[in-house]
C-alpha cells in the first residue's frame, strides 16, 4: 500500500479541514519526516475561529500545528547530522541564517523566519513533513516523541526564564497557569527559584499548577492590579524579584509590575491586546525593567537536556491525546479550554 498524507488544513477562518495532501520530498539540507505527535497551542485555535492574530491573517489555506516531534523518514541532499530512523523533535522557525539578527545567534528576531503555522508558512499536522535538518533535534531512547513535541512550549520557557534572569534563590511570580504559565513554574524551578506563586482567574487552574509543584496561588477576583499584587506580596512576605506574565490580560500586565521589587524584571510573555495602559512611573523609579519575549532562539537543546536528565517532567502537562484523523473534535475539545495540553498522534 502506497503512503498517504492526511494533513489538517485551516482554509479560513472557522474552517478546519482534513484533507490528503502531496508528499512532498525533501530539499537540499532537508529531511523528510514520518510524523509522530503534534500539540494543539493556542495561537493554532486562534488561527482556525478567528483566522488571525494580530498582522498575521489567513489568505490562503495553511496546514496548521507546530509542536511537533517525528520520525526521520529520507534525507535531503547535504544532510549528515541525521540518519533515517532518528525520532526528532522539530523546532518549527527556520531563520534566513544570513541577516544580522542571525549572526548575533538572536534568529528569533530574523525577519524572514518561516514558522510552522504562522500565516502563510505551512505547519506540520500531517503524517509526512520536510524541514531543515539543523532545525530537527534527536532525542535520546528515553525521551518520547510527546516530550519532543512539547520541546517548544518548554523553548519558551528557557528562553522567558533566561531573560528575565531566573536563577537560584529567586523568588518568581507566574501570572496565567494555562500552558505557557506552567512551563515557566518548571523551568524556573529546575533553574533554582526559591519560590514560584501563580496567579489566575480559574480555579482549576491552579490547582493543577499545585500539583505541578507551585509554591503558592493566588485566585485572581479583583480587577484592582495592586489588591492582586499585595496578596502576592503578602503571601511571600516582599515584592517578587522577577514577575513571567503569562495571560496578556491587561490587568495582570499591571499586577506584574505592582508585584515586581525595586530593581527587578517583569517578563512579557503573554499577548494580549496591541496597546496597554501600564503604571510605566511606577516601574520607572523603581528601576523595574520590562522585557519583550518573543519564542526562543538557541533553547532546544536545553529544553531537551532538562527532560532527558529529569530535571523537568512535562508529562502531566497532556491532558487529552487524539489520532489525527480526530483532529476536528481535538481542537474543538482546545477551543472549550477543556484540559491543558491536547496531544494529536500522527501515525497510522
Ligand atoms: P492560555 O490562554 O491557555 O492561558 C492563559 C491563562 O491566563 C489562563 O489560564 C487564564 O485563565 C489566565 N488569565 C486570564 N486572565 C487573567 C488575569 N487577569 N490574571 C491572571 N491570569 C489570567 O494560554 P497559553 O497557551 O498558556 O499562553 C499564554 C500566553 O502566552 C498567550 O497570550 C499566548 O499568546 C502567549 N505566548 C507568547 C509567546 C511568546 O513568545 N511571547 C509564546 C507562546 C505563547
Ligand atoms: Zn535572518
Amino acid at each position: 500500500m502506497s503512503d498517504t498524507n492526511l494533513t489538517a488544513i485551516v482554509y479560513k477562518k472557522g474552517d478546519l479541514r482534513l484533507e490528503e495532501t502531496e508528499i512532498k520530498e525533501p530539499g537540499i539540507g532537508q529531511v523528510q519526516l514520518r510524523m509522530c505527535n503534534v500539540g494543539i497551542c493556542g495561537s493554532d485555535v486562534h488561527f482556525w475561529t478567528q483566522g488571525a492574530i494580530g498582522d498575521f491573517v489567513v489568505k490562503a489555506p495553511m496546514i496548521i500545528g507546530h509542536e511537533g516531534a517525528g520520525v526521520v523518514n529520507k534525507l535531503g541532499p547535504g544532510v549528515t547530522n541525521l540518519n533515517i530512523g532518528d525520532r526528532v523533535a522539530i523546532e518549527p522557525g527556520v531563520p534566513c541564517k544570513c541577516c544580522k539578527f542571525c549572526k548575533k545567534g538572536r534568529y528569533n528576531l530574523c525577519p524572514r523566519v518561516i514558522f510552522c503555522a504562522t500565516p502563510p508558512d505551512h505547519g506540520n499536522l500531517s503524517r509526512f513533513y520536510c524541514h531543515d535538518a539543523d532545525f530537527c533535534y534527536k532525542l535520546p531512547d528515553h525521551v518520547s516523541t510527546e516530550e519532543g513535541a512539547l520541546l517548544e512550549p518548554l523553548s519558551v520557557s528557557v528562553h522567558a526564564c533566561t531573560r528575565a534572569g531566573v536563577t537560584l534563590g529567586s523568588r518568581v511570580l507566574v501570572c496565567g497557569a494555562g500552558p505557557i504559565g506552567l512551563v515557566v513554574l518548571l523551568t524556573a524551578k529546575a533553574k533554582g527559584a526559591a519560590e514560584v506563586i501563580m496567579t489566575d482567574i480559574d480555579k482549576s487552574r491552579l490547582e493543577f499548577a499545585k500539583s505541578l509543584g507551585a509554591d503558592h496561588t493566588v485566585l485572581v477576583t479583583s480587577r484592582d492590579p495592586v489588591d492582586t499584587a499585595n496578596k502576592v506580596e503578602a503571601i511571600l512576605g516582599d515584592k517578587a524579584d522577577i514577575a513571567i506574565e503569562c495571560s496578556g490580560a491587561p490587568p495582570s500586565i499591571r499586577t506584574a509590575i505592582f508585584a515586581t521589587a525595586p530593581g527587578g524584571c517583569v517578563m512579557i510573555v503573554g499577548l494580549g491586546p496591541a496597546d496597554v495602559e501600564l503604571p510605566i512611573v511606577n516601574a520607572t523609579v523603581r528601576e523595574v525593567d520590562i522585557r519583550g519575549n518573543f519564542r526562543y532562539a538557541n533553547c532546544y537543546p536545553a529544553a531537551l537536556d532538562m527532560i532527558a536528565s529529569g530535571k523537568v517532567n512535562v508529562k502531566p502537562l497532556i491532558t487529552h491525546r487524539f489520532k489525527l484523523e480526530q483532529s476536528l473534535e481535538a481542537f474543538e475539545m482546545a477551543k472549550q479550554g477543556k484540559g491543558i495540553k491536547i496531544m494529536i498522534n500522527c501515525e497510522k
